[in-house]
């Protein structure tokens, strides 16, 4: 199938709550590499209160704990959409604190334990100290089979049952700097600490997303047409194995 005939739809819920570090730049992301291929794209950004639609793709960015609760409680009441989608092979990118709320709770030293929406078997508690700098991890299903990002949080998540890790932790702390596991993956639910934003200097990754959403869509692989991702792969490589 042409991709000039092709659609996706995407939404980013919450940006006005949860979009730290530039969070923003996976939707332009996903939006770029989708219009340069002329692939038409539906957006929709949803805020508090606002009727979730049906979409391919849904982002959610990270943000501090204040935020986290606001979007938390939304988030919660539209558990049982949000999972019908999930089940219906939709695909859900979240960061940091985004990513803490796909799993069942984020709890915080001292507050009120906050309910995740149970898209992945995992549970976040808060931890002793801030895990902040870049990281460098390694993902099996890609080429190149690295993930770059800067991670900035103080969450440590756990994952169980049938939700796997998204890459292994080369350089950073990831998951909890216990486990050397970093972000998550369940169906076609992706969570993730690399924040930076992440899609831009991991453009194999956002394909791999818009190939998911395409494939979702349309019932069929569709393997999308390459792109003059020279930037995108020297920003990429030039921060490999860089801490700081
Ligand atoms: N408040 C959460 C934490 O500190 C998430 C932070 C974030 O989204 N960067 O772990």
């Amino acid at each position: 199938m042409g991709e000039k005939n092709l659609k996706i739809s995407i939404a980013h819920l919450y940006p006005k709550l949860l979009n730290l570090y530039g969070d923003i730049g996976n939707i332009i992301t996903l939006k770029k590499r989708c219009e340069w291929r002329d692939i038409d794209v539906e957006f929709e950004e949803i805020n508090l209160g606002d009727k979730l639609n049906q979409h391919d793709i849904y982002f959610v960015g990270g943000g501090q704990d204040k935020q986290q609760e606001e979007v938390a409680e939304e988030l919660y009441h539209n558990k049982d959409f949000l999972t019908d989608e999930r089940d219906r092979n939709a695909v859900f990118l979240g960061i940091c604190g985004g990513y803490q709320l796909f799993g069942h709770y984020y709890q915080p030293h001292d507050k009120d334990r906050l309910l995740g929406i149970s898209l992945m078997d995992a549970y976040t508690v808060a931890g002793d100290k801030r895990f902040i700098g870049n990281v460098t991890a390694q993902i099996d299903f890609l080429t190149p089979n690295t993930l770059v990002g800067f991670e900035n949080h103080s969450g440590l998540t756990y994952l169980q049952g049938e939700t796997k890790p998204l890459a292994t932790v080369v350089v950073g702390n990831g998951n909890n700097g216990r486990d050397k596991t970093e972000g998550a993956r369940f169906k076609n639910v992706f969570g993730t600490y690399l924040h930076g934003s992440f899609l831009p200097k991991n453009p194999h990754f956002a394909d791999y997303l818009i190939e998911l959403a395409l494939e979702k869509r349309y019932g069929e692989k569709i393997q999308l047409s390459s792109l003059d991702d020279r930037i995108e792969n020297e920003t990429h490589s030039s921060l490999i194995g860089k801490a700081y």
